[in-house]
């Protein structure tokens, strides 16, 4: 039986309480399926510096390169603290470091909203289907104007400024056939967003999908001007299903549709580099004034197991069969503090018994 590698890395705040609903829910796949994940626990941010004093240590690297895929929790300390030798520079020099060391270009970005949950999101009720919403965002992270050279100068008498934002072609075929592959598989239809009414970057990138989409018939794809895309998803969100874009359009969208959701708690993500290899973070940050109170939602984190199986081992019904969990879970009006609004048919829980449903469910 083949075994997989899993580096589990929950960092600082309330990261250790939902990876460990997480690999609850992990081992109710392994169970059901037959499968053998072999997890192996790594320290980052705080929890490596109380340890190592390095945000992050040569022993977690050393995980990463042993592991098949990287299930990360989340980084950083309270607001109040930030200034502290602990936590300064804490992110930068972990969740930061770990993606360059990773070599990640691909970011994916689910943004979810569960019919049940729709009271929740900052879309209006009747912009969602009876069914729900799924947005799906392949943002590029490797190259574009955050990449390109950054330079203040003077002229003329005063100050100016430039950014330069380049793009290879290789990098965009790389990450269309990304978002391609998958739309292939689901079925799913892909906007690829640009501005290549002025930009030159742009213009290449669509050539390049066009390119690419050659080789993926059955894929049904439309190009989109970013600004177009801004207005649309507010007002006919139910309109896209996969977004391609590059960095710096994918960074602003993602964070539109990241308030879809209703919650930071369902939001997960996924990162790739060159190679496939993934690492799987929920969108949140480390909420330490929540930690450990058992009240936190981590449902984030364990639908990044979901795209984890999903994406790194292959196992689309696996990934399916916990994606329904945690729908039944909301289906049956089991809700966490951050989605609980004393409305008919819901019962509040906690982080654990949350992991516990979703797990028997599965
Ligand atoms: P945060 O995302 O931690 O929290 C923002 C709000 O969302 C809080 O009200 C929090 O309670 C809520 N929230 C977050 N995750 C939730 C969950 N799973 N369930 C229910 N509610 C949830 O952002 P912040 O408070 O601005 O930052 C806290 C720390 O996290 C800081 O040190 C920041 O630097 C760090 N941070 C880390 C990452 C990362 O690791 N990728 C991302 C963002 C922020």
């Amino acid at each position: 039986m083949p075994q997989y590698k899993i580096a589990l890395i929950p960092g600082d705040g309330i990261g250790e309480e939902v990876c460990v609903e997480a690999v609850k829910v992990l081992k109710a796949v392994e169970k059901k399926y037959g499968h053998s994940f072999e997890l192996k626990h790594g320290l980052i941010g705080g929890a490596a510096w109380d340890v190592h004093k390095s945000h992050f240590p040569d022993e977690t690297k050393s995980l990463c390169d042993w592991s098949d895929a990287v299930l990360f929790g989340s980084v950083g300390g309270p607001v109040a603290e930030q200034d502290t030798e602990k936590w300064i520079n804490c992110e930068r020099e972990s969740i930061l470091a770990i993606r360059k060391y990773l070599g990640l270009t691909v970011n994916l970005r689910p943004a979810q909203v569960f019919p049940e949950l729709a009271h929740l999101s900052v879309l209006k009720a009747e912009k969602v289907p009876e069914n729900g919403l799924e947005i799906l965002m392949f943002r590029e992270l490797s190259q574009g104007l955050y990449f390109g050279e950054h330079t203040t100068y003077e002229k003329d008498g005063q100050k100016h400024a430039r950014d330069i934002c380049d793009y290879s072609a290789d990098t965009i075929r790389f990450i269309a056939e990304f978002a391609f592959r998958a739309a292939k598989q689901s079925g799913k239809k892909i906007a690829s967003v640009d501005k290549a009414n002025v930009l030159d970057t742009s213009r290449l990138w669509r050539e390049v999908v066009d390119e690419v989409a050659k080789n993926y018939p059955e894929v049904s794809y439309e190009h989109w001007l970013v600004d177009n895309c801004a207005q649309q998803l507010v007002k006919n969100p139910d309109w896209f299903e996969y977004i391609l874009t590059e960095n710096l359009f994918g960074d602003i969208l993602s964070d539109l549709t990241s308030t879809f959701p209703g919650s930071l708690g369902l939001l997960a993500s996924a990162s790739f580099n060159q190679e496939g290899f993934g690492l799987y973070e929920p969108s949140g940050g480390s909420a330490p004034k929540r930690a450990n109170q058992n009240i936190i939602n981590p449902i984030a984190q364990i639908l990044c197991v979901a795209m984890m199986l999903r994406h790194s081992f292959g196992m689309e019904d696996e990934a399916i069969a916990i994606e329904k969990a945690v729908h039944q879970t909301i289906k049956d009006g089991y809700r966490t503090y951050d989605l609980y609004r004393e409305l008919e048919g819901e019962t509040k829980v906690g982080t654990d018994q949350m992991g516990d449903l979703i797990a028997e469910r599965v």
